[in-house]
């Protein structure tokens, strides 16, 4: 088979749910994958920054494989000898008192959404079913129906309704917007991602989330962060609030949490939160199995120990310097922080940023566009300055091709 037969099969058999960039993988290691044909690729998605720690980490694989020969799943229904590990290594990790583990990056908002209703009612004594959550536009925290309920992207919204209700939508980056809506005494929270990655890499203004945050606590409204993509050092800190020293009430994790291995994610808070859900009232059958366990503090043991943080942070200023020395008319903007970064992409002679892309990929780079003029580079944080500059002079070529 080749790649065109590949492609056609998962056309046929496969709902159509998804644009593929025409490429076919069949290995990964480090920063790199492969196709089919055997060709290298720099891989500067990472799987929407899952692959933090790059493709088939050894440490990470062999916590994988070891578990699962042992024990792979109980359910919460007994205890096992994993998930206290896990649940002890995680909360010290992150300083919090408690953690509350599932599989995806939406499992985790819909936890911390029920988390911030019960706490509503239970501790700030709002009445019942009243309890509102601010939310941003653009932003993106996933595909359930109450997730796209708080979406103002028309592609993820639209006949899909009913929505769930309970929400305030705000612009992003805008503080005065937030301050008005927080004199609603019905507001409990307030979920916001320190930078929307999916809208298109959109860094807030700084000083943004520690205003947001400490404007949150005079009016008594939990400071939920959506770190699932900008977590796990991504963007040159473990947590993208660390670059404003804010704590968030509740914190969202999951993509690199597992380095790409397995869904993992998880939901972290203090007791006075945390403890408002009771035996019974939330859950998930496969949430912090014990593979998902020992995976995922493979997969933080990884970041600390090879410096992930620091080496996204200084990367990312290469990779931002450089792109803005590249001569092209079709570069736009940069934008990023760390190694979550963004070319906005003005077309030229009716070529647009899926283009730039296909060129990329002849040139052993792949990208995908995100609405239709925003290319994002997120590389495995292991990427070495080295591989950094390799993989800038072969973006270089492609976009030579355009001029
Ligand atoms: C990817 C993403 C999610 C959803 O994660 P899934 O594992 O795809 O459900 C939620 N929030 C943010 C910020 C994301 O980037």
């Amino acid at each position: 088979m080749n790649s065109q037969d590949y492609i056609a099969r998962e056309e046929k058999f496969g709902a159509h749910n998804y644009n593929p960039l025409p490429v076919v993988l069949e290995r990964g290691e480090g920063v790199f994958v492969w196709d089919v044909d055997g060709k290298r690729y720099f891989d500067f998605l990472s799987a929407y920054s899952a692959v933090n720690q790059g493709h088939c980490h050894p440490k990470i694989v062999d916590a994988l494989t070891e578990q699962s020969k042992i024990l792979t799943l109980t359910s919460r229904a007994f205890y096992n000898n994993v998930l206290g590990e896990y649940e002890e290594y995680i909360t010290n990790y992150f300083g919090y008192d408690k953690v509350l583990p599932m599989n995806t990056g939406a499992e985790g908002d819909e936890t911390a959404i029920k988390l911030c209703r019960k706490w509503a009612y239970q501790k700030k004594g709002i009445g019942e079913n009243e309890a509102m959550i601010i939310v941003c536009e653009g932003n993106f925290h996933g595909r359930t129906i109450t997730v796209i309920s708080m979406s103002s992207d028309p592609e993820a919204r639209n006949e899909f309704g009913p929505y769930t209700p309970g929400f305030i939508t705000i612009p992003y980056n805008n503080i005065d917007a937030l301050e008005k809506e927080l004199k609603n005494p019905n507001v409990a929270g307030f979920l916001v991602e320190p930078i929307q990655g999916e809208a298109g890499v959109f860094v807030p203004d700084e000083g943004y989330l520690k205003k947001a945050s400490d404007l949150c606590r005079q009016n008594n409204v939990l400071f939920i962060a959506d770190e699932v993509q900008t977590g796990i050092a991504r963007t040159g800190k473990l947590l993208a609030c660390d670059h404003e020293d804010v704590r968030p009430d509740i914190l969202i994790l999951g993509k690199a949490l597992s380095g790409g291995v397995l869904p993992v994610s998880a939901v972290l808070a203090d007791d006075d939160i945390m403890l408002t859900i009771k035996p019974g009232e939330h859950g998930s059958t496969f949430g912090g199995n014990p593979v998902a366990a020992k995976v995922a503090i493979a997969a933080l043991e990884v970041v600390k120990e090879e410096k992930l943080a620091e080496n996204a942070e200084r990367l990312g200023e290469i990779f931002r310097n450089e792109f803005r020395n590249i001569e092209s008319e079709m570069i736009k903007t940069v934008r990023g922080k760390g190694l979550l970064n963004a070319v906005v992409i003005a077309p030229k002679g009716g070529k647009e940023a899926w283009d730039v892309c296909l060129a990329m990929k002849e040139y052993g780079v792949i990208a995908k566009p995100t609405h239709g003029d925003i290319i994002r580079f997120a590389p495995p944080l292991t990427i070495t300055e080295e591989q950094l500059r390799d993989a800038m002079e072969r973006i270089k070529k492609a976009f030579a091709e355009f001029e």
